[in-house]
């Protein structure tokens, strides 16, 4: 039953490790251009889930569908990225000895059109995409400056430009607001607020201020399964979510 809005759809998905399930009969759907918080304990598979629908881990049973068609459980990590799933890890890779704008460019999808490698002038149109990207990132006075000196939260955002370059249709975030600033983290919620609808977004975050600034529907795993899913005031209210968080 996939309504064609679904942009992401994991049914009945099982992973195990050495007979541990890290994931247990997890369902979850993402409909296109939504802001899908993922909170949950730690071990609560999390990162399983994401190694699963990047081609990282294939699943023992269970479906992973990209759209309506793209079976993920079939596809590589590169296969995966190039349909349109971007993923960040928690810490920032850039490179460091490069310009902002450098890293911006490195990122940009080989284009198939000639040019001259002589002169490496960029077409047009790839310079625009660039400037778009670095206001969204909120680094276009940066443009020159040097990786390894911008603030870690300027790394992070960094890093999101570069997702961004490829045109990704779903984006995975892993805790991309820890080690921020208060600041930096109120306007990484303004950003992903602003991705959303154009790009769909699954963010794996800890950070309670900073899901309730996002605003969409947070789902909980628990023990490798959905153990609630809501909006954040109905799901922290929820008795079986209070249990996990305050019961162990
Ligand atoms: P989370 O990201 O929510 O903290 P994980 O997906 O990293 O959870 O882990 C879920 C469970 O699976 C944990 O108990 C972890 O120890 C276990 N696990 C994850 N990866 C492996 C692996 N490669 N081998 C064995 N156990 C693993």
């Amino acid at each position: 039953d996939l309504s064609h809005n679904v942009i992401l759809y994991l049914d009945d998905i099982t992973v195990s490790f050495d007979g541990f399930r890290a994931l247990n009969k997890l369902s979850l759907t993402i409909d296109a251009g939504e802001l899908r918080c993922i909170i949950g304990p730690n071990g609560a598979g999390k990162t399983t889930m994401m190694d699963v629908i990047t081609g990282k881990t294939r699943p023992d049973s269970g479906k992973a569908f990209f759209g309506q068609t793209i079976d993920l459980t079939r596809m590589t990590e590169p296969e995966v990225a190039h349909a349109g799933i971007g993923r960040k890890f928690q810490k920032p890779t850039v490179f460091e000895r490069h310009t902002v704008f450098e890293n911006l460019e490195l990122a940009m999808k080989t284009d198939k059109r000639v040019r001259n490698t002589l002169f490496a002038s960029l077409f047009d149109d790839q310079r625009d995409k660039i400037s778009e990207v670095m206001k969204q990132i909120r680094l276009d006075k940066a443009a020159d400056r040097v990786a390894g000196l911008l603030s870690h939260g300027q790394k992070q955002w960094l890093e999101i430009g570069m997702l961004l370059m490829q045109d990704p249709k779903l984006l995975l975030l892993d805790e991309p607001v820890a080690g921020m600033t208060d600041d930096e983290t109120e306007r990484t919620a303004e950003l992903f607020v602003s991705l959303a609808g154009k790009h769909s977004l699954m963010v794996v975050e800890h950070d309670m201020t900073f899901v309730e600034a996002l605003g969409g529907k947070v789902t909980v795993l628990c023990e490798g399964s959905v153990l609630a899913e809501g909006d954040l005031a109905t799901v922290q209210a929820d008795p079986r979510v209070i249990e996990v968080y305050l019961g162990r």
